[in-house]
């Protein structure tokens, strides 16, 4: 199959990669969005509470909101990276205002400003409690109506393909990608630059908020081409998701146990008074730690959110979403307790980029969760995400249109995709039970409270499947399920060494052999030479 042309190449169709194509088309660019399900099926469209920025300037302040970022990321934060962030808020959701996103605002026409865990002001801009809804919504309906945008849904990319690794130049640069289409063949795509924005890895955890998409592709592909990648062992936990056989990846939003809901163990006992003095109410990592320390020694597999106590119209009212998901899902919430686990939300860590997304290979950028900026240091405040996302997209929309003003053409012809030699899987149970011991053990040694020997079993089982994916990846036809695979096994055994580098208790990072936090904060960096020889 010939190789397909275009300007820029987006990997990804969330909140990083539709602002992206937008402003590349406004200059004149020919985009080509690539994305692995359909458009909308990104953490961008599940986001609920919103983007923190300062909006209200009679209390708020740029100090104010740069000082509880620093708070939350225990001392690991850039302090440049956050000021870079934090001061380009107000202008990022004028973007969005003017782009159509209807934020909620109060009766006076001024935007309604939720509160949120870990802020000390009313900052977070919503959309209700919709708020990746309304603006996946919105910027989807502006990329179909964009001609110079091109939508591949249902489309995979595997790796860049870089002039180093092909040795079609001297120097490095990204020139394009592989991609599997929906039909499972391979497309060489030529790009004169390439946009990773695809997002988070939630998925190499058993129990995620994440939808199938994050299996963390992004990473390892920009890894693959040799960005190195920081504090990936820094995965942020959220306490209460819903355990269900079927149903999957529903948060418990905090305002359930904010509003009075308990937490219990399978015996309908309390257990939070024995891990801080607010009980239900506690900080959300250690709400997390507590419930995962309950489950690994009792053998349970999910504890209870107690609402039942609670005025039953009360419920209905407060909570319409959650009520009704929990009753599509079999649980009337007024006379049931719900079960609930913690699971993997966010990755603080990423590849190391600059905060406008320009990164050591050439043509290469990244947006959004993927990259690393020093914005959340060891632990996100809360809704910092939305706003890095779109700031990092809109900057790197700038620099993507620098680069190609002065990047030479790109040269003669790309190699096309080898299937020599190569045949259908017979075997594809390998890859079902590869993909379960992977999360499981993510799940159970590299979780919220790790030891060197939880570790180590880890980096083990890992290295094991590691070698045996290889094997399949060279001698069969690849699909979506095999590069998933391959590329949550990377990302794992990246998490792995970097939680084995940092001997200490930090922010996410919780370490019964290290439990104390030491002096200096560094940062963990692991390098494609650590791990592909
Ligand atoms: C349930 C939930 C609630 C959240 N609430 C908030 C909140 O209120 N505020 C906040 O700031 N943050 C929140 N977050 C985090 C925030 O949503 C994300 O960090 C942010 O949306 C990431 O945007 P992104 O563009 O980097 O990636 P995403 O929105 O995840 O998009 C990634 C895209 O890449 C595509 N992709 C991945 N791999 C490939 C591949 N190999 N080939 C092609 N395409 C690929 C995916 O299909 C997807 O389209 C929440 C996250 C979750 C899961």
């Amino acid at each position: 199959m010939s190789p397909r042309r275009t300007d820029v190449l987006v990997i990804g169709s969330g909140l990083s990669g539709l602002i992206a194509s937008l402003l590349l088309a406004r200059k004149g660019l020919r985009v080509l969005i690539v994305t692995k399900d359909e458009i909308d099926a990104s953490n961008s469209h599940l986001a609920q509470g919103g983007i923190a920025t300062v909006a209200d300037l009679a209390h708020d302040s740029f100090q104010k909101h740069r000082d509880d970022t620093l708070a939350a990321g225990d001392g690991l934060n850039d302090p440049a990276a956050v000021d870079f962030f934090v001061q380009r808020g107000p202008d990022i959701v004028a973007f969005l205002r003017d782009m159509g996103v209807q934020f909620s605002t109060r009766a006076n026409g001024d935007l309604d400003l939720g509160w949120e865990g870990g802020h000390t002001e009313r900052r977070v801009v919503h959309a209700g409690d919709i708020t990746g809804n309304e603006l996946i919504g919105v910027l989807k309906r502006a990329v179909f109506r964009e001609h110079l945008i091109t939508i591949w849904q249902h489309h995979t990319a595997i790796d860049i393909i870089s002039t180093r690794k092909f040795l079609l130049a001297n120097e490095d640069r990204a020139v394009g990608a592989y991609v599997l289409s929906h039909e499972g063949t391979v497309v060489t795509v030529e790009a004169r630059a390439v946009l990773l924005a695809t997002g988070g890895c939630g998925r190499v955890y058993l129990y995620t908020s994440n939808p199938d998409v994050a299996t963390g592709d992004g990473v390892a592909i920009g890894f693959r081409a040799g960005i190195p990648a920081v504090n990936m062992e820094m995965i942020q936990f959220h306490p209460t998701i819903l355990y269900h056989e079927k149903v999957r990846s529903t948060l418990l939003s905090e305002a359930l146990r904010g509003e009075g809901g308990v937490l219990k163990t399978r015996d309908g006992n309390t257990f939070m008074e024995r891990y801080h003095p607010l009980r239900s109410l506690a900080p959300r990592d250690v709400t997390a730690r507590a419930i995962d320390t309950e489950l690994k020694k009792r053998g349970d597999d999910f504890v209870l959110l107690d609402m039942t106590m609670l005025d039953r119209e009360f419920i209905v009212n407060r909570f319409p979403n959650l009520f009704k998901k929990c009753l599509d899902a079999g649980i009337d919430m007024r006379e049931d307790p719900i079960p609930v686990v913690p699971a993997a939300h966010y990755m603080c860590g990423g590849l190391r980029t600059t905060p406008e997304g320009d990164t050591c290979v050439p043509g290469l950028f990244i947006a959004g969760e993927t990259a690393h900026t020093g914005l959340h240091g060891a632990n996100r405040l809360a809704s910092n995400s939305l706003l890095e996302a779109a700031i990092m997209a809109r900057c790197a929309a700038d620099g993507i249109a620098r680069w190609l003003g002065e990047a030479s053409g790109a040269p003669a012809a790309l190699p096309l995709w080898n299937e020599e030699g190569v045949s259908d899987s017979d075997e594809q149970v390998v890859i079902k039970q590869n993909w379960d011991e992977i999360r499981h053990c993510m799940w159970n040694y590299v979780g919220i409270v790790r030891s060197d020997k939880r570790l180590e079993r880890a980096l083990k089982r890992v290295s094991l499947i590691k070698q045996e994916i290889d094997d399949y990846y060279w001698n069969f036809k690849v699909n979506r399920d095999l590069l998933e695979l391959r590329n949550i096994t990377l990302v794992a055994e990246i998490i792995i060494r970097s939680a084995m580098r940092r001997k200490e208790s930090r922010g996410l990072h919780y370490t019964t052999d290290h439990p104390g936090r030491s002096t200096e904060a560094r940062d963990t960096e692991i390098r494609r030479e650590d791990i592909i020889d």
